[in-house]
């Protein structure tokens, strides 16, 4: 089998080990061969010509830094690209197809933006050499695929990529002025007003870009790619920042962007949203931050359940151990659990905005969805809970200790991950470290963290707080799908455990669905007023949210995972006329 060593730099720490540990152990070394040499950053280098697999040096690495693969013989034809001499394999990419949306579904670190970035022209890939390689070499590697003909058309300059990245965050930082200035700058269409209108950006024009929400620049993003004259349209994350009402709207607007000219190439982590925009999708797989594999692209539905069960059939590959599974909750009975706190007519006024929240109980070990359109008081309600913020009037029953995530997390601290969670590394091991994968991040300072891993470290810090209440805002930003559902099961765990309960502000509604046993709904104008409504059951609280959104819900036949239905289809007629727009 073809074998590849990766050594994951950020994580060797040869000082640590005790002076290149994986040297001294590896039995290859002690017949005098350079095996595992000192690179010219002092890092552990694997020659894996020589390396016979023996599996000692990825084991006894006290920091995980190395990842020996054995490839099956059909996969590990050359990688696309590699970083480095033991560095990230990726093989294959993903391909665009004109006149469809063609999604990207894996995990976090397994090579999507690497492959949207060889798409975009920013990255040149070198087919695992150490010089990049020419257009010709390209068009052969990909030779009897899709991908071929893609490829000699950009030979010939007949592509043009339009590319909106995943960190949209990093906008403010590279552009001064407002919103009009940074769009009629790229607009090569003419189409300024008209793509404005569609997303909903006449009343931030004239804001300065560092001063709109996350939401906002979202949208600004994608009115600034699709302004672009292209007929590749690229989207990394499109939904992050959004609310449910905007995250329809956008994969709206991109479905229609794909015509007998124009191919749209989408990332996505929220599966009802990527199930809903695309028509085709390609599965990545691999292990993150060693290697990633492109499959051959299938239909939405299959490929997503598919990636739910973990095993390929054409290709015979089991690519995760377990399935994802989505068994529907039944109702909980309130009948013997506590009340754990309630309040009653809260009302708060924040300069033009108002929020109302009439009458609430939350029980103990209840874990509660909380949904509505950004900027309607879901963050204002919650702080309330917390003691952050003082209501105006209104009173909340009992005094309870809150513990409270925020929606934006604080980047700044040079600290390194241990020093934050103190003794909650050893107290909490079981329930949160191992779940959300922290030990690798302990020695790592905050400020060196990226978008997922400062969410898991967040959460985790929150959660390990002392509280009968634990608030989460929007816990699923930046996780891929795997990683949301370990967090619901986590947040699940902790509130049956602890007898606490926790509430979860989030957008995407496959997590509200897999962790909440209640929900609160939020309605109202945005940044004018917002009123919470619940706790209600599951099916109470989704048949009045989705009737605002105007949509219906379907769990799929087979991984019982939750669907929107296409309007006007027969199940969505059904469902309506039955006033039971959320599947049983
Ligand atoms: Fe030490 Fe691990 Fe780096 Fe080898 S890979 S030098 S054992 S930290
Ligand atoms: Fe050496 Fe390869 Fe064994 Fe590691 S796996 S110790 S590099 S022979």
């Amino acid at each position: 089998m073809p074998r590849i060593a990766v050594v994951e730099k950020e994580k060797c720490n040869p000082i640590g080990c005790g002076g290149h540990l994986c040297a001294r152990l590896c039995p290859v070394n002690r017949t005098g061969k350079d095996c595992i040499t000192q690179d010219v950053d002092n890092k552990a280098r694997i020659d894996e010509t020589i390396c016979t697999g023996c599996g000692i040096c990825p084991n006894r690495c006290p920091f995980n830094a190395i990842s020996i693969i054995n490839l099956p013989e059909e996969l590990a034809k050359q990688p696309i690209h590699r970083y480095g001499r033991n560095g990230f394999h990726l093989y294959n990419l993903p391909t665009p197809i004109f006149g469809k949306v063609v999604g990207v579904l894996g995990r976090n670190g397994i090579g999507k933006s690497t492959a949207i970035k060889i798409f975009a022209g920013m990255l040149q890939p070198n087919l695992g050499k150490e010089e990049t390689a020419s257009s010709d070499a390209l068009i052969h590697y990909f030779k009897g695929s899709e991908a071929q003909g893609f490829f000699e058309k950009i030979k010939e300059g007949k592509i043009k990529v339009s590319y909106k990245p995943q960190q949209v965050d990093a906008i403010p930082k590279t552009y001064n002025g407002n919103v009009r200035g940074l769009l009629s700058k790229v607009d090569e269409k003419g189409k300024m007003d008209e793509i404005v209108e569609i997303l909903d950006l006449k009343n931030v024009l004239g804001t300065e870009i560092s001063n709109i929400s996350g939401g906002e620049l979202q949208r600004v993003a994608i009115a600034a790619t699709v302004l672009k004259k292209a007929n590749v349209y690229i989207f990394d994350e499109p939904s992050s920042y959004l609310d449910i009402k905007q995250r329809i709207k956008v994969s709206k607007f991109i479905k229609s962007l794909a015509d007998d000219d124009t191919a749209v190439l989408v990332v996505e982590h929220d599966l009802i949203i990527l199930d809903y925009m695309t028509d085709m999708i390609h599965i990545m797989f691999g292990k993150p931050g060693v290697y990633g594999i492109v499959s051959l692209p299938k239909v939405t539905r299959n490929g997503i359940n598919i990636y739910m069960d973990g095993y390929m059939r054409d290709m015979n590959m089991r690519f995760r151990g377990y399935s994802l599974k989505f068994d529907p909750r039944p109702p909980i009975s309130k009948d013997g659990l506590s009340v754990l706190t309630s309040w009653n007519h809260i009302q708060k006024k924040l300069g033009d905005f108002s929020l109302l929240a009439k009458r609430g109980t939350i029980h103990k070990k209840a874990s509660v969805g909380v949904l509505g359109e950004n900027g309607i008081g879901k963050t204002t309600f919650a702080k309330i809970l917390a003691g952050v913020l003082k209501q105006d009037s209104g009173n909340i029953a009992e005094n309870i200790k809150v513990s409270y995530k925020p929606q934006y997390l604080d980047s700044s601290s040079e600290d390194v991950v241990a020093s934050l969670l103190g003794d909650a590394v050893r107290k909490y091991e079981n329930q949160l470290i191992k779940p959300l994968n922290i030990d690798p991040l302990l020695l790592r300072p905050i400020n060196e963290l990226s978008g997922g891993e400062l969410q898991r470290v967040s959460i985790c810090y929150c959660l390990a707080q002392e509280a009968n209440l634990y608030l989460l805002d929007e816990p699923s930003a930046y996780l891929d799908v795997e990683q949301r559902l370990i967090v619901a099961k986590v947040i699940n765990d902790i509130a049956e455990s602890r007898g606490c309960a926790v509430f979860v502000v989030d957008h995407d509604l496959l997590f509200i669905d897999y962790l909440s046993d209640e929900l609160i709904v939020f309605e109202g104008i945005p940044a004018k007023s917002g009123e919470s409504k619940g706790p209600f059951e599951m099916e109470e609280g989704m048949n009045l949210f989705l009737t605002e959104l105007d949509i219906t819900m379907r769990r799929d036949k087979d991984s019982n995972r939750p669907r929107i239905n296409k309007p006007g289809s027969r199940m969505d007629q059904e469902q309506k006329e039955a006033n039971s727009l959320y599947y049983s």
